[in-house]
């Protein structure tokens, strides 16, 4: 057993590193306040081949292992959680799909401007009603012809104001139930397809998610995504693969907010001394550190699993509720080791704070991970 980083993957992280901590870092605050979409960064993320890392460079892609997945997502979110989520949906909710599940033609038309930079992607199975039970959908898709006519209200849509191809899911057949769910390739630009409004979020503020409408929305029978009926299994495939992007996510902010409060304690003084050598502090940043640790076993062994063709589903949702919970107590020690300082924006960590939230609720909540995890415990 290794527990080293290859040479490649040591350069990929650093050079990520650089480009997160020179690029990115200067805006993120600003931008989070704004809620600024970070455009000329995400052209550049294409460039440098981040969204597209695990397809195959015969589709436009970097052609790496999910490992390497992994550790970009954790180096962008160390720095802005909402690079990591732009690129993450991009390359795991998106690019993944259509490489698994697409046509030859759906690969050459539409993932290799995805996975190139090119074009971006969003995915769309969350509705008003439809959360964590995702199955019960009020979308429809009627056949005519050679379309479906696509009917919804869609919620939270990451980066569905800024996509160029969305993977919907809708009923085709509601008497069929999760089974009577198919996927679509929404081009974005077409009549009928529109964004109702940009959420106001507590963190992730520089990637938008919508809420958006379908009406009478028409789509050629060939941007169908598998067979008629297949959606909820799709939909389910790709996010059992999303979760090691939004644990490496999670990862990254924590060790974000842990590096943050390290270098802060070693500075600030009260009653004559570094806060870093009262015990009390000492011993959190010790548990910082270890739970982070623990954190990145899990998430990078889950990827090393995926590399290897094994069976992930129940390493995922472990990596992700572990690493989700590991940020949100992170952050919140963080800001307490930073006081006052901590509570305001001139600092970091009260964003590391508002970011690490939504991982422990996006793609399944820490609830629905421990379903999975128990369910593939007992059926084991
Ligand atoms: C910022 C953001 C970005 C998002 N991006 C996307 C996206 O790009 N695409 C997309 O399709 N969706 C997206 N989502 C939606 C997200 O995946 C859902 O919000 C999430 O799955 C939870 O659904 P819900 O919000 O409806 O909560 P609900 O399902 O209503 O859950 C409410 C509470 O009940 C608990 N609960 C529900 N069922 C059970 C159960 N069986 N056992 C125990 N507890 C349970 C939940 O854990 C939670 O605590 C996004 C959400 C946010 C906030």
């Amino acid at each position: 057993m290794d527990f080293q980083l290859s040479a490649d993957h040591v350069l990929l992280r650093d050079t990520v590193r650089q480009f997160a901590e020179k690029e990115a870092a200067p805006t993120a605050a600003e931008r989070d306040e704004q809620m600024e979409w970070p455009g000329a960064l995400v052209q550049r993320m294409g460039e440098m081949g981040l969204l597209g890392v695990a397809v195959s460079e015969e589709y436009g892609g970097a052609g790496l292992d999910y490992m390497s997945y992994a550790i970009i997502i954790e180096e962008l979110s160390r720095v802005d959680a909402s690079l990591g989520v732009i690129a993450s949906v991009n390359n795991s909710l998106v690019c993944y799909g259509i490489e698994k599940f697409g046509t030859e033609e759906q690969k050459r038309e539409l993932l290799v401007p995805l996975a190139s930079g090119r074009a971006l992607g969003a995915f769309s199975l969350s509705e008003p009603g439809a959360g964590s039970d995702a199955a019960s959908q009020k979308a429809t898709a009627v056949r005519d012809g050679d379309a479906y006519v696509i009917n919804a209200i869609k919620n939270w849509i990451t980066n569905g104001d800024h996509a160029d191809t969305i993977i919907l899911m809708a009923m085709t057949d509601a008497s069929q139930g999760h089974r009577g769910i198919s996927a679509f390739l929404v081009d974005t630009h077409a009549p009928g397809v529109s964004i109702m409004k940009v959420e106001n979020k507590l963190g992730i503020r520089s990637a938008h998610s919508c809420q958006m409408a379908y009406d009478n929305y028409r789509i050629p029978v060939r941007r169908r995504l598998g067979e008629e009926g297949q959606g909820f299994k799709i939909a389910m495939t790709i996010l059992n693969a999303g979760r090691v992007g939004i644990a490496a996510q999670a990862l990254g902010i924590a060790q974000g907010a842990y590096e943050a409060a390290l270098n802060y304690a070693k500075v600030r003084e009260q009653f004559g001394q570094r806060i870093a050598d009262f015990q009390a502090v000492g011993f959190t940043l010790a548990d910082m550190a270890t739970r982070i640790k623990a954190a990145r076993m899990l998430v990078y062994e889950t990827a090393w699993r995926k590399d290897q063709g094994l069976d992930f589903i129940k390493d995922a949702a472990m990596a992700k509720v572990f690493a989700s919970e590991t940020a949100m107590w992170t952050t919140t020690k963080a800001v307490q080791i930073f006081g006052s300082n901590g509570y305001s924006k001139e600092y970091p960590v009260e964003r590391f704070f508002r970011d690490a939230k939504i991982t422990e609720i996006y793609e399944g909540t820490s609830e629905i991970q421990r379903l999975v995890i128990s369910r593939e415990l007992t059926k084991e």
